[in-house]
């Protein structure tokens, strides 16, 4: 603690007039680790409740098989310790779920984390006292817990949404979202499998599920477009030379829209010819990750024209890849353009369908009727299954808040506040909800999710130990800063065309009331990594525009 921090501190705990903790982080995923290990450094009293009983957040959860990411793993790590940056060795290109479960226990435990964390410990209830400046959470376990500042990292993706068919209760077999994906291995070997969803998620898992399960019906809405990820093996000797690059790495993060090593190819989608355009996805669609999606012209996120012409090549390598050509229409989208949506990346999905066990089911010309005890039944069939697995996507980026009974002065609910979508300053915090930030809440940049996380927790920090040397006990966002933010938001949805994506990206949900077509909910900020960290900046060197402090 600095010797300002404690000065400000000490009396307050002295008088008896400190809350049980100046800081409680919910969350101990990728962003809550990092913010306790940036808290506890500091030695203020603070704590991660944790609902899950272990840590790891999305990764505790995706067991699925093939859960991933989709970002080079040296770029997925964190950048703060040069010490374990050196020890991790990434055994993939790509980590899968397990290893990078493995790499947070390995970070918790090497920084002694554990014991600042709480599990089985889920916040229902949070309510601001105007009286001492402090939020009283509520917990499942009965416990109230009292904190002058809360950090939540509830996650962006983590409140999985089931679809709304008739019987779906009634299945007697195992029936799961991925996200719930069962922790003790299930054998598939002789099973009959459904999979309902072909987002991201399922695009992983459909392969595996392939490979292993005695047949495999997939029941697609809507296809998504799909690309290679191009996994490999990193060597010892690979390994050794990436530790000699991470600054390079994490600058040239720092550096690009998405906070990867991508960058787009600036030479003007129409100043080269159409041949060396196709000679540049050629080599694209074989890089590994998102390279065919953030290694392109910018043009092709912006200007129809452009994306068609990229969307009509993807889609003549889907057709060379699937041997039925019936299927292959089928899963080529006709409805959007390619990388519109966010881009699934893929290890063998599109072959998994020239699989004898597999079949796609187009649930737009037979939707599902209902869920029945054995299986489901379509306008057309009725199919027989001993698993379900509901690949059907997230209440996403406010659902994890929204989960929590948050209010703030007055009353007010921070869900009230968002039933039209969410609406925060700078993606940090919310008018009206004093003394809360979130770590890669809303409309934060939408990056390379640690990239962002660590800009978000490096940000949070500086600005708590401003409060306490400062002697502030409460924060908050003036309206009209939010209000100016918000319009920004939408601004750098207006030119791209993933404002028409049916998705996630704009609050899209067929599970969910308020969530339709059409009413768009603006939960990214599309500005790219630089530009928002150059206003991050810029307001805190100008005394924390925007806040009001007292
Ligand atoms: P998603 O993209 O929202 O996909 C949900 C799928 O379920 C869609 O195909 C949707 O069809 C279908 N669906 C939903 N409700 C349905 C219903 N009632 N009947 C039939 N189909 C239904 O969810 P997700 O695949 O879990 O991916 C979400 C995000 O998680 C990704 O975009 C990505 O950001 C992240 N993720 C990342 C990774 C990675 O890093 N590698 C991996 C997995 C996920 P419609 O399109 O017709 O609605």
């Amino acid at each position: 603690m600095s010797e300002q921090t404690a000065e400000v501190l000490a009396p307050r705990e002295a008088a008896g007039a400190a809350p049980d903790y100046e800081v409680v982080v919910i969350g101990a995923g990728v962003a809550g680790i990092y913010q306790i290990k940036r808290l506890k450094d500091l030695g203020v009293r603070a704590t991660v409740l944790e609902a899950n009983p272990d840590l790891g957040g999305t990764w505790y959860h995706n067991r699925y098989p093939g859960a991933r990411f989709d970002s080079e793993s040296f770029t997925y790590g964190y950048s703060f310790s040069r010490e374990l940056l050196d020890e991790w060795h990434w055994t993939e290109q790509f980590s899968p779920q397990p290893e990078t479960l493995r790499y947070l226990h390995y970070v918790v435990d090497k920084f002694g984390l554990r014991e600042h964390m709480q599990f089985d410990a889920r916040v229902e209830a949070m309510v601001f006292d105007e009286d001492t400046d402090t939020w009283v959470l509520g917990l499942d376990d009965g416990r109230t817990i009292t904190t002058r500042f809360v950090a939540a990292a509830v996650g962006v993706l983590s409140t999985p949404t089931l679809p709304r068919i008739e019987g779906i209760e009634s299945f007697e077999g195992p029936a799961f979202h991925s996200f719930h994906w069962p922790h003790d291995p299930i054998d598939l070997s002789d099973k009959r499998v459904a999979v309902i969803g072909t987002g991201a998620t399922a695009i992983q898992l459909i392969p595996e599920v392939a490979k292993e399960a005695r047949t495999l019906t997939v029941f697609q809405r809507r296809p998504n477009w799909a690309a290679p990820l191009n996994n490999a093996p990193i060597s010892e000797s690979e390994m050794a030379e990436i530790r000699t690059r991470y600054d390079e790495i994490f600058a040239t993060c720092a550096r690009t829209p998405g906070g990867f090593e991508h960058e787009p190819d600036r030479r003007g989608f129409y100043n080269v010819s159409p041949e060396e355009r196709r000679a540049l996805w050629d080599r694209l669609y074989d890089a590994p990750g998102f390279a065919i999606w953030l290694r392109n012209f910018v043009e092709i996120f912006m200007d129809e024209d452009a994306n068609a012409e990229l969307s009509e090549y993807i889609a003549d390598r889907i057709r060379q890849r699937v041997h039925d050509p019936v299927v292959a229409e089928k899963l080529i989208p006709k409805d959007h353009g390619f990388g519109v949506q966010r881009l699934p990346m893929e290890t063998g999905y599109f072959e998994a369908y020239n699989r004898d066990n597999v079949e796609l089911v187009d649930s737009t010309e037979t939707p599902i009727v209902r869920i029945t005890p054995t299986g489901l039944e379509t306008t057309e069939r009725t199919f027989e299954f001993d698993v379900i697995v509901y690949s059907t996507g997230f209440d996403a980026f406010t659902g994890g808040m929204d989960r929590i009974d948050i209010q703030g002065p007055g009353g007010r609910r921070l869900r009230d506040k968002w039933a039209e979508g969410p609406v925060t300053y700078l993606g940090l915090m919310v008018a009206g909800f004093p003394n809360l930030v979130m770590l890669g809440g809303p409309q934060g940049a939408a990056t390379n999710f640690p990239r962002g996380l660590e800009l978000a927790v490096d940000w949070v920090t500086p600005f708590l130990e401003y409060m306490w040397t400062h002697g502030y006990r409460r924060f908050d966002a003036e309206e009209a800063a939010e209000a100016e933010w918000f319009e920004h938001v939408k601004e750098m949805y207006e030119g791209l065309l993933l404002r028409t994506a049916k998705s996630w990206i704009t609050g899209y949900n067929s599970n969910l009331d308020g969530h339709e077509y059409g009413k768009t909910r603006y939960n990214i900020y599309n500005g790219g990594g630089p530009k928002y960290a150059r206003l991050l900046r810029e307001m805190t060197e100008n005394s924390y525009a925007g806040v009001r402090f007292r």
